[in-house]
């Protein structure tokens, strides 16, 4: 036998044998020769066929994004320009989505990478499920997609499949037998009128989408010529906040919140105003999105909570009869470790009675990764602090974890008190979160209330505590005591004092 052998990749892949059947023989050089020959062959042509595939492999993974297998910005803009010739030859619209999920960072730091990489592969998987041929999405990193629509005729198709994506994303997704919720904000620009190159269209989207998240999220926005110059500014308020916790420039007002059954007053929510040297006061919605994005949310409310206890403990001092003060905290410094500590020695530094405090926590928060919520709440409720749910209606929470929620009141969300009594829509759901609350035991709030229609319906309905500018608007710790007791008689003239 004459056996040679096929190298591959620098290793023996298989032989090239010639058999002498009969007596045996020597094997010539030319046969040796040609056997080699033989055998060389087949080991460069399977080494040409690795690199060729090596090399495919390569571009394919400079293009794509490892995790998703998505095409990523340098592939985008490839085909990006593409496109645009085509929208521009054809008079069809062309349409950039930039995505940012809400609460992907909540659910990182919760429940750790690997879960968050599957939750990416999965919105992934949701996108493109929702896309036509010739639309495409890609990652461009983080938590950041874009999607381009392409042959457009009318900005109401985007308006559609934008809408399309939140209804996807919004659905809960099962990942390692946990539920998880997330939501999106998109931003959207589209060509010709927003940008002609694929750049600054993405910027464009990019600063829309903030606005987006400005709004309350889970929400769409198309780019304004207005949102660049937010978006610049965008880039320094994360320095300028920090700067202002430094510098002392936020101030904490004070909501007064009533039971109308008996008129009395039953809490003050805690509600954070900065006040910017050269700006004057400026409303958290206008601030809150960079603070939370950038972790400076957690020091901010400590601030807040270190001056709301500080401010009872000053009333007490003053004999001032105050009733509970509610603070707004985010999950992301609940889950903070060392938040029991924090929270522990500030109400023995204080004095403060454990009931003298409650927290209110949006729904959409609390639904993030409700199981986690459940374990932590309880921790926090055992110690003798009320809990309410804030924003109740918006943030999709579902009746099996609202049982387990230890929770005091629910908040229901301004949205649908600002149409009482007369939207019929409006009507049944406030109804119907009544009627819920007063099911599972727990208080019933309602924000926002502002005329005496919307005050008159919540009487009627049992709705009994309540909460708007036409009892009293949000005020300096100062003032809050400062009209005449009972403050419940002041009319829809109260003015905010600012
Ligand atoms: P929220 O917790 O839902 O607070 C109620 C908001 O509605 C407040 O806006 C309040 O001023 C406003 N409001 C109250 N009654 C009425 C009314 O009758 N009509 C109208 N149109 N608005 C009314 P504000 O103070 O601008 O706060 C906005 C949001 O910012 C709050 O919504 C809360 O989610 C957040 N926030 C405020 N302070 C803090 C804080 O210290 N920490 C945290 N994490 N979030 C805060
Ligand atoms: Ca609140
Ligand atoms: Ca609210």
């Amino acid at each position: 036998m004459l056996d040679i052998p096929i190298v591959y990749d620098g290793t023996i892949a298989g032989v090239v044998c010639h058999e002498h059947v009969g007596s045996p023989r020597q094997w010539t050089s030319a046969e040796q020769d040609f056997s080699a020959l033989i055998a060389s062959d087949i080991s460069l042509s399977l080494e040409i066929d690795r690199r060729k595939a090596i090399e495919t492999n390569l571009e394919h993974q400079a293009q794509h994004d490892a995790l998703t297998g998505l095409p990523n910005r340098s592939l985008l803009i490839d085909r990006i320009d593409q496109e645009i010739k085509h929208a521009r030859r054809s008079g069809s619209l062309l349409a950039v989505l930039f995505l940012d999920l809400d609460n992907f960072k909540q659910i990182n730091d919760s429940f750790g990478h690997l879960v968050g990489d599957a939750l990416l592969v999965s919105i992934s998987g949701k996108l493109k499920g929702v896309l036509r041929e010739g639309d495409t999405v890609s990652r461009l990193g983080g938590d950041e997609f874009s999607i381009v629509l392409t042959d457009l005729e009318r900005e109401e198709d985007i308006d559609e499949i934008a809408n399309k994506i939140l209804t996807v994303i919004q659905q809960p997704l099962t990942i390692e037998d946990r539920e998880l919720f997330v939501t999106t904000s998109v931003g959207i620009g589209v060509f010709p009128e927003d940008g002609d190159t694929l750049e600054v269209l993405l910027r464009n989207a990019d600063a829309a989408m903030y606005r987006a998240k400005e709004r309350g999220r889970n929400g769409i926005e198309f780019y304004t010529e207005d949102m660049t110059v937010r978006a610049l500014a965008k880039v320094t308020m994360i320095a300028n906040l920090k700067r202002a916790l430094v510098n002392d420039e936020f101030e904490v007002y004070y909501q007064a919140q009533y039971n109308i059954d008996d008129r009395e007053l039953i809490g003050l929510e805690a509600l954070v105003r900065w006040n910017h040297p050269e700006l004057g006061l400026i409303s958290p919605d206008q601030f809150l999105p960079a603070a939370e994005e950038s972790g400076l949310i957690v020091a901010l409310d400590r601030w807040v909570m270190r001056t709301a206890l500080g401010q009872i403990q000053q009333w007490r001092a003053q004999e001032v009869p105050a009733p509970r003060v509610s603070l707004n905290l985010t999950m992301q410094q609940i889950d903070q470790e060392g938040f029991l500590e924090f929270l522990t020695e500030l109400i023995e530094q204080t004095g403060c009675r454990k009931d003298a405090i409650g927290f209110e926590i949006t729904e959409g928060q609390l639904m993030t990764n409700p199981e986690r919520t459940i374990e932590l709440l309880r921790v926090i409720h055992d110690l003798g602090i009320e809990i309410a749910i804030d924003d109740f209606g918006t943030g999709h929470s579902s009746l099996a974890y609202l049982k387990k929620f230890p929770v005091d009141t629910i908040k229901i969300d301004m949205e649908f008190i600002t149409g009482l009594p007369f939207d019929e829509d409006d009507v049944s759901i406030v109804r119907t979160i009544i009627a819920l609350a007063r099911n599972m035991g727990i208080d019933v709030l309602a924000e926002g209330v502002e005329t005496e229609a919307q005050f008159n319906f919540l009487l009627d309905a049992g709705c009994s505590l309540v909460q708007g500018y036409l009892l009293s608007r949000p005020q300096p710790a100062s003032l809050v005591f400062a009209a005449a007791w009972p403050v419940v008689s002041q009319s829809s003239s109260a003015a905010e004092s600012s």
